[in-house]
């Protein structure tokens, strides 16, 4: 062996001990080392853990049950990872290791006896490798018995099938792969949770708390629908706080494990974290940012008023705005096994999760890419969690390219057959750019973040467009970063996404008698919308869920079936005729009006006729609204409504949006979801151009405000000629928005330089 003791103390510990403590427990004791409070810690190290395989005669039999194994091959993998795990399951612990383990144990009892084991695996956490998640943790474990069984369960991980697919995949080899195990002082957290140092997507200094109650586990899971707290630390404060109904907690269970139990109704909506936690949990993000040169993801811990770090590791999503979007090299064009839209930038890779049915996607984990047919709204809380996402059918304008876009995770979209030509556990890597699906993890450059730091600090000054140039919105969580872009305002807010994320449907919510709590939440959804831009109009849009998207909601036994929902009861047509629905829908509106949101406009999609806005206009003077003075106005998602637009007017109508998604698939019979005929998807198709050209001629003469809110607004040559037609607004993605200033600005100065070089009398 190489001297290197069966046990080490954290502060014995620095980040370069991976070999002998694995990367969870080098991270730790380099934590330790700078002050930040973390709890007490031994790990029992690597060496010891081959010093049980030598003693014990198992390196041979489990090194040949894994030698010629194929991994590719499911039935086989499993069966040979069963083989591994029993081997070293059953295998005794030696003895003078044990009785090590209990005096190191001992000794960490003496400031509390209740500990936590953690495996730490020597390829996990590396740059190029995060294996994170694979090896077992054991929590909550009381008295030396459960302890040494903990650390054989942590050792037996090291072979579970996961583990063994990625070594393969990766290279790595199976002798020479090590475990350590972190045996740490439990913090029976009253409340935990993670942090993000800095801003995930965008990198800019805000550092994003979330946190629930009991152990973090449940954040990090995605048990529970977390708190949300945004602090800039530029203005060193709170800037937004989302408080979200925890209606679960995992707790210690006795001396051995955890149980999820509920938590009672009157802590579910309480504010977890005071201003002044939030501060102090972002200084310590901040310590540890400096410190390792990179922004960090965190796990922390609250009890009284003691704050814990449990974790930090560099964050791998960063790119985009802040130049660390990860770039694939060049000449790995052999390894691409399907293609489709990149629907969505970014690069990542990872394991692949097939999705057959919504009801699996518990089987999500943190980092696999999800690939399935298509996704479906309940999918939502999964689709937080995957690294990318990979769809067969679909186009740009589908639900999975809209959020992903919006959660900023790659997304390629209309492979036709992913979910044939991929398995379970695949690694693949994804570009979102390109459409491109690439076999196994490809080599990937990111810049350090020095560089990002460099480039938020010299980021030009905000270009001004006569043009409002603003920005679509579909989730509360997206509204800090929407707004980071400095947009003009929201010219979308689908509100689809808050409802359909309750997993019940509005009409549940009026049979059961709930209708107040329906309200609440959809109320609190928009106020954080409103709330990041204040001033900014706020265009939120009534709902337009196509039946089949309520369907495997609560309550959505009772949707109809049809046989084409895109052209089916949706939109305002729905809500007309289902009028507690829409009432639902006003109620909210006029609270958030009557609490002083003037900036709150409402608009209407799939309107066909101006009779459809005089009686939805009716029902919010009905229900108490003044309608003169509030901002509605309507989606042209139908080329009747771009016919009539003049009858609009005169109607009423305050603004006016172009839903070109559903506008082109209406103007030239092409579905927007159907990969068949995505090729024939023409934004710019003349009959199109010709019905948007003659609304912004009328919206302008009539003086209505005219945008547009559909997938052209974030494409630069669709914004060019908007421009040059005299459109008053666009609203464009999260990710498309400095690319569509710019293009507005340079278009609307080529037009008065135009203007200024035409000669005299022309
Ligand atoms: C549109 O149709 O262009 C639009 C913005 O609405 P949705 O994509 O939600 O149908
Ligand atoms: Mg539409």
């Amino acid at each position: 062996m190489t001297g290197v003791p069966d046990i080490l103390w954290l502060e014995e510990i620095r980040k370069e001990d991976i070999p002998s403590v694995g990367g969870k427990g080098a991270s730790l004791g380099e934590m330790a080392s700078i002050g930040l409070p973390v709890p007490p810690a031994f790990v029992v190290t690597s060496q010891a853990f081959r010093r049980f395989l030598v003693q014990t005669g198992l390196e041979e039999p489990l090194y040949k049950i894994l030698e010629s194994l194929n991994v590719d091959d499911n039935d086989a993998l499993e069966s040979a990872a069963q083989k591994a795990k029993d081997l070293v399951l059953q295998a005794k612990m030696p003895e003078d290791l044990k009785s090590e383990i209990g005096i190191a144990y001992e000794k960490l009892s003496r400031t509390g006896d209740i500990v936590a084991a953690r495996s730490s695996a020597t390829a996990e956490d590396l740059p190029d490798a995060s294996f994170a998640g694979q090896q077992e943790t054991i929590l909550n474990i009381k008295g030396i018995e459960h302890l040494l069984k903990g650390i054989h369960e942590c050792w037996a991980s090291l072979y579970g099938a996961r583990a063994i697919y990625y070594r393969a995949k990766q290279g790595f080899d199976h002798h020479s792969v090590n475990i350590a195990v972190v045996v740490q002082q439990l913090i029976p957290s009253e409340k935990a949770g993670v942090m993000f140092t800095s801003h995930p997507v965008t990198g800019e200094p805000f550092a994003i708390i979330e946190g629930s109650w009991g152990l973090g586990e449940a954040v990090v899971s995605g048990a529970v629908s977390p708190d949300n707290y945004v602090y800039d630390r530029r203005l060193e404060r709170t800037t937004d706080r989302l408080i979200s109904p925890k209606m679960i907690e995992i707790v210690a269970d006795g001396t051995y494990g955890t149980i999820t139990r509920n938590v009672e109704k009157s802590r579910q909506e309480q504010q977890i974290l005071s201003d002044d936690e939030v501060k102090r949990l972002a200084t310590y993000g901040i310590v540890s940012e400096e410190h390792y040169g990179v922004p960090q993801d965190m796990e922390w811990a609250i009890v009284g008023d003691k704050i814990y770090i449990l974790q930090s590791r560099p964050i791998t999503t960063i790119k985009g705005a802040t130049g660390m979007k990860k770039e694939t090299k060049a000449g790995s064009a052999d390894k691409v096994v399907l293609q489709g839209q990149g629907a969505s930038p970014g690069i990542a890779s990872g394991p692949v999760i097939i999705i057959e049915d919504v009801k699996d996607i518990g089987k999500v984990k943190e980092g696999d890419i999800m690939v399935t047919r298509m996704t479906n709204p309940d999918m939502v809380p999964a689709m937080r969690k995957v690294a990318a996402i990979v769809t067969d059918e679909g186009g740009m304008t589908c639900h999975a390219a809209i959020v992903s876009r919006e959660l900023g995770t790659p997304a390629v979209v209309g492979t036709r057959k992913a979910t044939k030509t991929l398995t379970d556990g695949q690694v693949i890597t994804v570009d979102g750019e390109k459409g491109l699906i690439y076999d196994g993890v490809i080599a990937q450059q990111t810049p350090d973040a020095g560089t990002a730091k460099v480039q938020i600090a010299s980021a030009p000054a905000k270009i001004i467009t006569a043009t409002s140039v603003k920005v679509n919105v579909s989730m509360p969580e997206a509204a800090q970063r929407a707004a980071a872009t400095g947009a003009d305002g929201v010219g979308l807010l689908r509100i689809e996404h808050l409802i359909l994320g309750l997993n019940k449907t509005p009409n549940w919510y009026i049979q059961n008698h709930r209708e107040e709590e329906f309200i609440t939440e959809l109320m609190n959804g928009i106020k954080v919308v409103l709330d990041a831009f204040p001033g900014k109009p706020v265009w939120v849009r009534t709902l337009d869920a196509p039946t089949d998207e309520f369907r495997n909601m609560q309550g959505g036994e009772n949707e109809p079936i049809e046989h084409n929902p895109m052209l089916g009861w949706r939109g305002i047509r729905r809500d007309l005729q289902s009028p507690a629905q829409f009432r639902l829908q006003i109620d909210t509106f006029k609270r958030l009006w009557d609490l002083g949101y003037d900036n709150l406009g409402i608009m209407f999609p799939m309107v066909s006729h101006p009779r459809e806005f005089i009686q939805a206009k009716e029902l919010f003077r009905q229900a108490g609204v003044d309608v003169e003075n509030v901002d509605l106005g309507i989606m042209i998602e139908i080329p009747a409504s771009a016919v009539l637009v003049e009858d609009f007017i005169k109607a009423g109508i305050k603004f006016a949006s172009f839903g070109t998604n559903d506008l082109i698939q209406y103007t030239i019979a092409i579905d927007r979801n159907n990969e068949n005929v995505t090729d024939m998807y023409w934004p710019k198709h003349p009959a199109v151009l010709a019905l948007i050209d003659q609304a912004i001629q009328a919206c302008r003469k009539g003086g209505v405000e005219v945008s547009i809110c559909g997938q052209a607004g974030s494409e630069p040559d669709m914004v060019t000629w908007l421009v040059e037609h005299g459109i008053t607004s666009v609203s464009s993605n999260i990710d498309a928005i400095a690319k569509i200033r710019e293009t507005v600005a340079r278009t609307e100065q080529r037009i008065i330089l135009d203007a200024a070089r035409r000669p005299y009398g022309c």
